[in-house]
């Protein structure tokens, strides 16, 4: 359907394929296994009564804990509505449009793309090697004019960290020429990987945080950039004048207390155990071909049916998330670590697959 309105828009944005997020997605599930979320929600209350008042465009108190939790200053982050709208600032920032590229790794976090195409700036990519790890020369050779490289490690959707010593090499590679932008979205299940310790050696050098996975606080919208104070000083020019709300920063701020960070790292041991059974329980169903090791909460695995298998348990209300379509990742599905009885169910369901051996998927 072809509108007067429609041609009105801009060309990169009538050819966009938004990003097909978990929620527009769909579904009629009651087991939500398919956005990393975590799968209880953590009671807040709000302490501020002043929506009367714009709120701070970067909240003190929120900016203060996180660069504490961190191991940082204050003056090396910036708070966003989400760690998808850090992803968006550095390529208003960094990438002019028609002229600068940026360069990431699939399989891979879908936003890099989306965000690129809606700003109308170029991106490259160059396939993950074996053990989805960079593939350097490849990388190199498509540099010239690139300003962002987004590495996501542990990388979403396969769940394994890149290797710091390739991560080292492309900060050697990319020195002055353009920015390495580390994805940490999930580094509180792996937090001796985090590149914070980096920043000082590296001044081209950014890292993403949440609250979304780890904090489970999705729906909150919070999400961090860390990097030198030259880097947040150019992304403050283009954030929004009050990119958080009174309330959700009252309630970031409350998630980054003591207490707050204690909650989050007892959900985390308690949701690795989780995942490790469910790999277990995974290794021993018969539809299952093979469970990839994961670093974070979410296991990706490869399925003799996974056509099949998605579709099956989607009918019984368990939501997985279909990765087929990425370079690499035929016959995989993402589980995301819920709770244990959630699990549970899924496992359940995959054991009692209707004539759930004999069916291989045509490749
Ligand atoms: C979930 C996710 C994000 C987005 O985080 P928000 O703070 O919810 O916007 C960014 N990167 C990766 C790799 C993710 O999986």
């Amino acid at each position: 359907m072809s509108t007067k309105i429609e041609e009105l828009a801009r060309a990169n944005v009538r050819a966009l394929t938004p990003y097909q997020s978990a929620r527009r997605l769909g579904g009629n599930g009651d087991v939500w296994l398919n956005a990393n979320e975590y799968p209880l929600a953590v009671p807040f209350e709000l302490s501020q009564q002043t929506l009367n008042r714009y709120p701070e465009c970067q909240p003190a108190l929120v900016i203060e804990r996180y660069a504490a939790y961190a191991g940082l200053t204050k003056e090396q982050v910036l708070v966003s509505r989400g760690a998808d709208e850090g992803i968006e600032l550095l390529i208003r920032a960094f990438c002019e449009p028609g002229k600068d590229a940026v360069l990431f790794c699939p399989p891979t976090y879908g936003m890099y793309s989306v965000s690129a195409e809606t700003i109308g700036v170029e991106y490259r990519t160059v396939e993950a090697g074996e053990g989805w790890q960079l593939n350097l020369p490849a990388i190199a050779e498509q540099l010239d004019g690139v300003k962002l490289v987004y590495i996501c490690s542990p990388n979403n959707p396969t769940g394994n960290l890149v290797n710091p010593d390739d991560i080292r090499q492309l900060l050697e590679m990319t020195r002055g020429k353009a920015l390495v932008v580390a994805d940490e979205a999930y580094i509180e299940f792996c937090p001796q990987a985090s590149l914070t310790g980096w920043l000082q050696a590296y001044p081209h050098l950014v890292i993403l945080r949440t609250l979304s996975k780890a904090f489970a606080l999705a729906g909150l919208r919070c999400g961090f950039t860390l990097a030198n104070a030259e880097v947040i000083a150019l992304l403050m020019k283009v954030i929004a004048p009050y990119p958080l709300s009174t309330p959700v920063a009252d309630i970031a701020a409350q998630a980054l207390s003591d207490h707050g960070i204690a909650i989050m790292k007892s959900h985390v041991s308690e949701l690795v155990a989780t995942r490790e059974q469910l790999i277990a329980a995974l290794q021993q169903c018969d539809c299952v071909e093979q469970v990839f090791p994961s670093e974070t909460n979410y296991v990706l695995a490869r399925f003799t049916a996974s056509s099949q298998v998605f579709k099956t348990l989607w009918d019984q209300g368990i939501i997985l998330r279909d990765q087929n379509k990425q370079p690499g990742l035929s016959g995989c599905l993402r589980i995301s670590v819920g709770t244990r009885e959630e699990c549970n169910r899924a496992i359940l369901a995959l054991k009692t697959l209707p004539g759930a051996s004999d069916t291989r998927e045509q490749a």
